[in-house]
């Protein structure tokens, strides 16, 4: 079939062409040691003007050891000017594992009769909420399977009012991120009005054939349906989207390739591309073993994708969970990503109580197992300042907006002091004596380096405040 490439069309199957994604790795292959081209490429990628899926599909199959050195230390440089040393933390919280899809890669799929289905009452998610609080996470991305019976649109925004409604001694959440399965345009209303911050879905794989294998049962299966979800969304009023693919379904270059189209798609229609690219790879859960699935990747190329992301779509926020070891994300922290997740439980529930062995419920096992007070230790000796901020939203910074001051480079006077401010407040919340110390002295390093003398004498007050008790403040 000969199907026309639009990036602005609605229909999937033209801005996710799959001629067009074919064309551009066998354009990427004959390219990849061509040291002119991607010299040039190169060039375009220093000038921040990001790159089109072509060019950067040039970069990802390059074979040239120098250009790629090229490659990684320019993925560090943008990550520096765009992002600084902040690094974002977030948590999942799993509502439901009822599910009526036939995902093979998912242990929540209808035909697992053994998986223990949990939904969270609103007590349930309450107690979970407290304890997330209680760690000092300020920012969570809830995550519920497809159900229309146990998880329709109101059991989520429900929740999503209950986890907004908690005030624990100095805790809140201040922004739900939801990830839950396509839906209607007025679904997806509904949610803007609930408040939340970005909606995430995965494409899983942008190769139709295998992605109608890969969920050969249930609403998952429409292709259509699922990858235009995000114009749904947008035509819904949120603005902030999440895109990502589960590496390791697929040929990684197809899915970067299509990835990428489909972030050009968004900025063609929407004039806003995506706020944020996560990069899973396949992980073992309970009936699920990855080795099952023949196009994994090697932790070099994991780093050379987010490396390629970086450069590609500068502007967009990379995540990165605990699917990946703690060496891995020490890698990639320096190659791009700006928000992580910590101390996570990918099962439903499972926070404020450990699940007992026999009733476990996790989607993947979580391979980064460390506490959030170790990770934002070892996020500052890494010379990182570990973030809680959930600023732009709640001040409408979305969208458009949120891209001009990005792309301006403005957004960096906000980023800075609130992660300064929002790391004061976990440290006298919730951090051991010793992060406190190290955390203590890196705030009082990074007020040195805030150029505006005015904001620098506001931050200043505020951490003074802070210390006295009073809380939220920002940018
Ligand atoms: S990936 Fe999502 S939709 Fe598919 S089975 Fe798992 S929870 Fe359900
Ligand atoms: S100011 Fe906005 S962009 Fe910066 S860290 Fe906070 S929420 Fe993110």
């Amino acid at each position: 079939m000969n199907i026309k490439y639009d990036p602005k069309s609605p229909k999937a199957e033209e801005f996710i062409s799959h001629r067009e994604v074919l064309e551009t790795l066998e354009y990427a292959e004959k390219s990849k040691n061509d040291a002119g081209l991607i010299g040039s490429i190169l060039e375009k990628a220093r000038q921040r003007r990001g790159l089109s899926h072509r060019e950067a599909s040039v970069l990802l199959a390059c074979e040239l050891p120098e250009k790629n050195e090229e490659i990684f230390a320019l993925a560090n440089q943008i990550k520096n000017d765009f992002y600084g040393n902040r690094i974002v933390l977030f948590a999942p919280l799993y509502l439901s594992n009822y599910c009526v899809n036939g995902c093979v890669y998912c242990p929540y799929h209808i035909k697992n009769r053994h998986i223990p289905r949990k939904k969270m009452t609103q007590e349930e998610i309450r107690r979970e909420v407290i304890a997330l609080q209680d760690m000092g996470h300020k920012r969570i991305a809830i995550e519920a399977g497809e159900d229309p019976v146990n998880n329709p649109i109101e059991y989520i925004l429900e929740s999503i009012d209950t986890i907004y409604s908690i005030r624990h001694k100095n805790g809140a959440i201040r922004r739900v991120n939801v990830n839950i399965a396509a839906t209607t345009v007025e679904n997806y209303k509904k949610l803007k009005e609930a408040g939340i911050g970005t909606y995430i879905l995965f494409q899983e794989t942008y190769n139709r054939e295998n992605y109608e294998k890969l969920h050969p049962t249930g609403p998952k299966h429409d292709y259509a349906y699922h990858t235009e979800a995000m114009d749904r969304a947008m035509l819904g009023g949120i603005d902030d989207v999440g895109l990502g693919v589960l590496f390791g379904l697929e040929n990684y270059r197809y899915e970067f390739a299509a990835l990428l189209m489909h972030a050009e798609h968004l900025e063609a229609v929407f004039g806003v591309g995506p706020h944020t690219i996560s990069v899973p790879r396949i992980r073992p859960a309970d009936d699920i073993d990855p080795s099952s699935f023949d196009n994994s990747i090697s932790d070099d190329i994991f780093a050379k994708i987010v490396a390629c992301l970086r450069i590609s779509v500068p502007y967009t926020g990379i995540i990165v969970s605990t699917r990946e070891s703690k060496a891995t994300r020490e890698r990639v922290l320096h190659l791009g990503v700006s928000q992580i997740s910590g101390g996570s439980k990918t099962s439903v529930g499972g926070y404020a109580e450990p699940e007992p062995e026999d009733e476990e419920s996790a989607q993947f096992e979580v391979s980064d197992r460390r506490t959030l007070d170790e990770i934002v230790r070892w996020l500052m000796e890494l010379g990182f300042v570990p973030s809680f901020c959930t600023a732009c939203y709640r001040e409408g910074r979305t969208g458009d907006r949120f891209m001009k001051l990005c792309k301006s480079g403005k957004i960096q006077y906000c980023c800075h002091p609130n992660a300064l401010m929002t790391l004061k407040e976990y440290l006298e919340d919730y951090a051991a004596p010793e992060t406190k110390a190290v955390g203590d002295a890196l705030i009082q390093r990074e007020l040195a380096t805030i150029p505006s003398e005015k904001i620098r004498q506001i931050v200043t007050g505020n951490l003074l405040k802070i210390g006295q008790g009073m809380r939220d403040f920002r940018f």
